[in-house]
């Protein structure tokens, strides 16, 4: 028996990582559970799957919960509910399936008390990436993957050795906006761009797809997870999602890993791995699929990716400027209060006005991304100012 805990168990990630322990009752159970703000779905969670440890972000979040079941003995607020869920002792994988920065300490105190770690959130490495693989190496714990993109690419090199790999070549869908121009998105609203084609996800990370962000960040989370330069890792547009992402080997074959798009399978291979197990998901059918295309991203349309690109290659702290200016663009958008082509030059600016510095602690990481956050808040409201 697989003993489970979920950060982020009333997400999209969260909840279809329930339907997986679902389908597989006598391998996989669930020991913790924290959430966000969603009290009444986390309640019917805890009287369904009845966790040792559960969480929510607020102290108010809590008493509802308390009013709506019997929670159990362990129920905890904040940040020292992320941890309880994180840490709690009869957990073996830690699912850290949340949006945004929050999860990062809970995330390295589970690495150093050895859990295995199933990583759908991207923000935390992209933030902390150096020390979070350095957490890992010394604890000896397992990274995978559950982005569908990495976890391809951990399908496809099946631990080939890193002198074997020529290029990972990851897959976007383009997002709702593909084919259009700049120019043509400076209107376009928040429920245009929520409207994915392919893909069912939580409101950040769909903006982000929109913006292509979301593939910048992949570009960095996929650094860190398999040791390659910037130089070395592609992207194309695949408008249908079928093939996940690839590896270039040195002699020019190309791996690809296919499939449905349903995050069940990459949250179960994190959970099975190494075993393989039957899924509750449909075939994929190739003959229905009719054809695969594969694109260049439109750089110009799109800088957010080209941004992305650049944080990485400056190699010290400013993917931190990068994630942070993008989420505050990101809320800022969702809110109305800032348009769709202005996110990615908030995000820019937010970088040109970043002096440097490394950040080899946590303490660094975080003063400099509260640094870019008031930077890019102050951002915001000036480009309001502006008739
Ligand atoms: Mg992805």
């Amino acid at each position: 028996m697989i003993r489970i805990a979920i950060l982020g168990s009333t997400g999209s990630i969260g909840t279809s990582a329930l339907a997986v322990v679902d389908a597989h009752p006598d391998r996989l159970r669930v020991v913790a559970l924290g959430a966000g703000n969603n009290a009444a779905l986390l309640a019917e969670q805890v009287r369904k799957y009845c966790p040792e440890v559960v969480a929510l972000a607020s102290g108010d979040g809590v008493d509802t919960l308390r009013g709506l079941c019997d929670p159990p003995r362990t129920v905890a607020s904040g940040a020292e509910g992320l941890l309880a869920v994180a840490t709690c002792p009869s957990v073996d994988v830690v699912l850290c399936a949340s949006s945004g920065t929050a999860a990062l300490e809970a995330v390295l105190a589970a690495i150093a008390c050895g859990k295995t770690i199933a990583l759908a959130n991207k923000e935390v490495l992209v933030m902390a990436g150096g020390l979070v693989m350095d957490a890992a190496r010394a604890h000896g714990v397992a990274i995978l993957p559950v982005d569908s993109e990495h976890n391809a690419i951990h399908q496809c090199l099946h631990q080939r050795s890193g002198a074997d790999v020529r290029r990972l070549i990851l897959t976007a869908s383009g997002g709702p906006f593909r084919g259009r121009s700049r120019a043509s998105l400076a209107g376009v609203t928040a429920a245009d761009a929520l409207k994915h084609p392919t893909w069912q996800m939580g409101q950040k990370i769909t903006i982000d797809s929109a913006t292509l962000m979301n593939k910048g960040l992949e570009v960095i989370e996929a650094h860190w997870l398999f040791g390659m330069p910037a130089s070395r890792i592609d992207v194309v547009v695949h408008p249908q999602s079928i093939v996940h992402s690839m590896v270039e080997l040195r002699d020019g074959s190309v791996i690809a890993q296919m499939g449905i798009t349903d995050m069940r399978l990459p949250i179960q291979y994190a959970f099975s791995y190494p075993e393989r197990w039957d899924a509750p998901v449909p075939f994929l059918d190739l003959t229905r699929m009719g054809t695969l295309e594969f694109h260049e991203p439109a750089w110009d349309d799109f800088p957010c990716l080209r941004l992305a690109y650049r944080a990485l290659e400056a190699e010290n702290s400013l993917p931190i400027v990068l994630n942070a200016a993008n989420e505050v663009a990101v809320d800022a958008f969702l809110r109305g209060e800032l348009g769709f082509t202005a996110i990615p030059d908030l995000i820019a600016a937010t970088m040109n006005a970043h002096t440097g510095g490394v950040a080899d602690t946590l303490d660094a990481v975080r003063r400099i991304d509260g640094w870019a956050r008031d930077r890019a808040r102050a951002g915001v409201r000036e480009l309001q100012s502006i008739p």
